[in-house]
C-alpha cells in the first residue's frame, strides 16, 4: 500500500513528501453508552490509513486518493469546499485547524487506506485523524491530542453531516498496541487497560446488512433515556445521566414509565457496568469473564434495548453453538459487525459454520475481519 501511495504521489507530483498513517477502531463493549455519559472501550486496530504529504508553497491542496483513483484541488477559505465526498473529510480537518487559528497552508497529498468502509471501523475518523495529526507535525502548530480528535470529530459535523460522539477520532488518536482505552465520555477522562488475549483472535463479521431503521430508532431511544432521567430525578435531583442512575433508582420508578422505557434504562444501566467488570476482567487476564460480558451486551441490545437484527441474532447464535468466548453486535445496531473473541483451536470451525450457515439462511455471505489492537496516529519513518 505504502509503495503504491509512494508511486503515485511521485508520478503526480515528483517530489517526495512525509508519510503518516492513523487506524481505524474497534469497540469492545459499551454500545449506547456515550449519549448516557457512561464508558466506552475502543481500541485502534491494525487497518487504517496512509498518507504521503508535502507542503507545496502555493495556498491549494493537491490531493489524491489512490482507492478511488480520484483527484481533488481546493483552496482552504470556506468558499473553497471540495466536491468529492472523500476530500471534504481533509478540506473539513484544514478548516477545523484554521478556526482553531492554526496556520497551514497548501499542500500535496496521496492516500490509501485498508478500513473496510462503512463497516463499522471507522474508516472516515482514520482519514481526519491521519490528516489533523498530519498537518500538527507539518506545521508544529502543538495542537494537543484531545483537540486533535475534536478536529475530526468537528469535520464530521460541520463538514460531512453526520452527527457522531467522539470514540472513533479519540481511538484513532490514542490507540496504543496491547491496550484497549476506557474513556470516560462525560469528563473525557481516560485509562488503558491491558488487551493481550494469548491463545485468542479477535475477529469481525460482518453481516453486509444496514436496517433503514437505525437513525429513528436511536433518536426514540435517546428520548426513551431522558425520559427516565426525568422521572429518577424526582426522586434524586442529582442525577443527570442514566450514568448516576442505580437499578434501585430504576426499580422505583418502574411504575412512572412505559415497560419499555423501563427496558432500555435497563440495558443502559447495566451496559456501564459491565464496561467497568470488563476493565477489571482485563487487569486479571480473565478472558473468560470478557467473553461472558459480551454475550451479556449482545442479550441487552437485542431483548432490552431492541437494536438488534434477525442477521445479527444468527451471528451471535452461531457464536455461542461454536463455542466461541465472547460475541456481540458492533456499534449502533440494526446491521453491521458482530465482533468475536475465538479461541485459536475454535477459530477454523467457527469460521466455517458462520459462512456456511449465514450464506444458507440469507444468500449473501458476511465478511470477515481479523483486528490486533495496535498503535494510534503516527509518523512513519
Ligand atoms: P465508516 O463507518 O467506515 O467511517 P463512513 O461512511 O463514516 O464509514 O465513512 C466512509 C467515507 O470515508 C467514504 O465514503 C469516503 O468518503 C471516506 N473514506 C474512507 N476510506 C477511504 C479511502 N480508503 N479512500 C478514500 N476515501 C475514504
Ligand atoms: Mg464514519
Amino acid at each position: 500500500m505504502r509503495q503504491k501511495i509512494r508511486n503515485k504521489f511521485q508520478e503526480l507530483f515528483a517530489s517526495e513528501g512525509s508519510v503518516y498513517t492513523s487506524p481505524g477502531r474497534i469497540n469492545l463493549i459499551g454500545e449506547h453508552t456515550d449519549y448516557n455519559g457512561g464508558f466506552v472501550f475502543p481500541g485502534a486496530i491494525d487497518k487504517g490509513m496512509i498518507a504521503e504529504i508535502k507542503k507545496n508553497g502555493t495556498d491549494k491542496v493537491r490531493a489524491f486518493s489512490v482507492d478511488l483513483n480520484d483527484y481533488a484541488e481546493f483552496g482552504l477559505t470556506e468558499a473553497d469546499a471540495p466536491k468529492a465526498s472523500w476530500a471534504k473529510y481533509i478540506f473539513g480537518v484544514c478548516r477545523e485547524i484554521i478556526k482553531r487559528g492554526g496556520e497551514i497552508s497548501g499542500f500535496d497529498t496521496a492516500f490509501a487506506g485498508d478500513v473496510p468502509l462503512g463497516a463499522g471501523m471507522s474508516s472516515s475518523a482514520a482519514l481526519e485523524s491521519t490528516y489533523a495529526f498530519a498537518l500538527n507535525d507539518m506545521y508544529s502548530l502543538n495542537i494537543d491530542k484531545f483537540e486533535l480528535a475534536k478536529i475530526g470529530q468537528a469535520t464530521e459535523h460541520n463538514y460531512c453531516g453526520v452527527n457522531c460522539g467522539i470514540m472513533d477520532q479519540f481511538a484513532s488518536i490514542f490507540g496504543k498496541k496491547g491496550s484497549l482505552i476506557r474513556l470516560d465520555c462525560r469528563s473525557l477522562e481516560y485509562k488503558y487497560f491491558p488487551f493481550h488475549p494469548t491463545g485468542y483472535k479477535l475477529v469481525l463479521l460482518d453481516s453486509v446488512v444496514k436496517h433503514e431503521l437505525a437513525s429513528s430508532a436511536y433518536n426514540k431511544r435517546r428520548i426513551s433515556c431522558e425520559t427516565v432521567v426525568a422521572a429518577i430525578r424526582r426522586n434524586h435531583p442529582e442525577v443527570e445521566f442514566l450514568r448516576d442512575a442505580t437499578m434501585e433508582m430504576l426499580n422505583a420508578v418502574k411504575a412512572d414509565v412505559t415497560s419499555e422505557d423501563y427496558m432500555r434504562a435497563e440495558y443502559v444501566i447495566e451496559e456501564i457496568q459491565r464496561v467497568l467488570d470488563v476493565c477489571d476482567a482485563l487487569e486479571k487476564d480473565d478472558y473468560e469473564t470478557v467473553g461472558k460480558k459480551m454475550y451479556e451486551t449482545h442479550h441487552g441490545m437485542s431483548k432490552l434495548y431492541e437494536v438488534s437484527c434477525e442477521e445479527l441474532d444468527f451471528l451471535n447464535d452461531v457464536a455461542k453453538k461454536c463455542g466461541v468466548t465472547g460475541s456481540r453486535v458492533m456499534g449502533g445496531g440494526f446491521g453491521g459487525c458482530t465482533i468475536n473473541l475465538v479461541k485459536e483451536d475454535k477459530y477454523d470451525a467457527f469460521v466455517k459454520e458462520a459462512f456456511d450457515s449465514y450464506t444458507a439462511k440469507f444468500g449473501h455471505e458476511p465478511k470477515l475481519y481479523n483486528v490486533v489492537i495496535s498503535d494510534g496516529a503516527r509518523k512513519l519513518k
